[in-house]
């Protein structure tokens, strides 16, 4: 994601931050203008210091778990983001509330980036058929459910948000990676599926070109997976293990790391990173100088992106903590990953 700045006083700004820190004025994010916004506390209404245009908090702002603006004229409590909410907890119980808050945090970093990328999404309170909905539950044997995704609706469980939970999951499962904006980004790439696949004949087509039919029996494979996937053969051809389950689920695999590497890319070339090692080699020297949601050729993003990942896990490791990026990208993943970027930049 990109960096911001306060237009009041020019102090960067997080894309959560709800107030700047120096010059005090009141901030918050313009999905219409995808920008940060900065308004006079001392002044009732939210008049932006950009450009004078009035603007008032999405109701989520109350529980300090949504900064997004709505513009005066629009209707309605919720910004885009917290439209898509169904099911929210509880909020007198504290615990789920504070887990609620963390995976706005990932939802919110999520929508901004469907908007970068220009995918149009409605809420399933609003489009029964084509829209899309989150619910965040605590898990329950009343209901059964589990994270994941069904015909629109996304759940997440709110125990994803309890860092105990991530690193048993991540021991459990042999994931080196799992977060919260990495399910988001995995549950609704099935809901793009069907937006955008499913319902094209032609890309449905190269899409069993590239990842398989995914007409082969779900239920059976994912049993099947779980029976064998310790002794299973996956790194030639995924991005994961998980993603030789199925096509389905290697698609949303995929689209995960697709928007991984897009996001990093973006904050790479907003900060002006380049690298430059002292090696002979020159495969690792690398610069973003480009817009990557601009920029039509993966390969180009891929190659300017990957130098800084590197960078990046020597950072990490430098602090002890676990590679930002701990994953291999072969030629059959590239392709995948070709296939989604030429599949959304033809959209624009
Ligand atoms: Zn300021
Ligand atoms: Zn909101
Ligand atoms: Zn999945």
């Amino acid at each position: 994601m990109k960096i911001f700045e306060c237009d009041h006083c020019r102090l960067a700004l997080f894309f959560e931050n709800q107030r700047c820190e120096k010059c005090g004025y009141l901030t918050g994010y313009s999905p219409d203008d995808q920008d940060m916004l900065s308004f006079d506390p001392s002044v009732l209404t939210l008049v932006s210091d950009k450009d004078g245009k009035e603007f008032r908090y999405c109701a989520n702002r109350e529980f300090g778990v949504c900064n997004w603006l709505i513009p005066i004229e629009k209707n309605g409590k919720f910004c885009p983001a917290c439209q898509l909410n169904r099911i929210i907890p509880n909020l007198s119980d504290n615990e789920n509330f504070q887990k609620w808050k963390k995976l706005e945090g990932a939802k919110h970093r999520l929508i901004y980036q469907l908007e970068r990328l220009n995918l149009s999404y409605v809420s399933k309170l609003k489009d029964l058929n084509q829209g899309v909905c989150f619910d965040f539950l605590s898990r329950n044997p009343t209901h059964n459910r589990m994270t994941g995704h069904s015909s629109g609706v996304i759940t997440i469980l709110l125990e994803e948000a309890d860092t105990v939970h991530l690193e048993k999951m991540k021991t459990q499962l042999l994931e080196p990676y799992r977060t919260l904006i990495g399910h988001f980004r995995h549950e609704v790439g099935h809901y793009f599926w069907d937006r955008l696949v499913a319902t094209a004949p032609v890309i449905l087509e190269e899409f069993r070109g590239i990842f398989g039919d995914e007409r082969a029996d779900y239920g059976q494979a994912l049993l099947r997976y779980y029976q064998s996937k310790y002794n299973m053969d996956w790194k030639g051809n995924y991005i994961s293990q998980y993603a030789g389950s199925h096509p389905w689920e290697d698609w949303a695999e995929t689209w995960a790391h697709y928007l991984h590497i897009m996001d990093m890319a973006e904050t790479s070339f907003s900060f002006g990173l380049s690298v430059n090692p002292n090696l002979n080699e020159q495969s690792l020297v690398g610069k973003i100088d480009f817009d990557p949601y601009q920029n039509h050729d993966f390969g180009q993003i891929f190659k300017a992106w990957f130098p800084i990942s590197f960078a990046i896990n020597s950072l990490n490791r430098s602090m002890g903590i676990p590679d930002a990026y701990p994953f291999v990208i072969n030629g059959e993943v590239m392709k995948k990953m070709k296939f989604i970027h030429r599949l959304l930049f033809g959209m624009r």
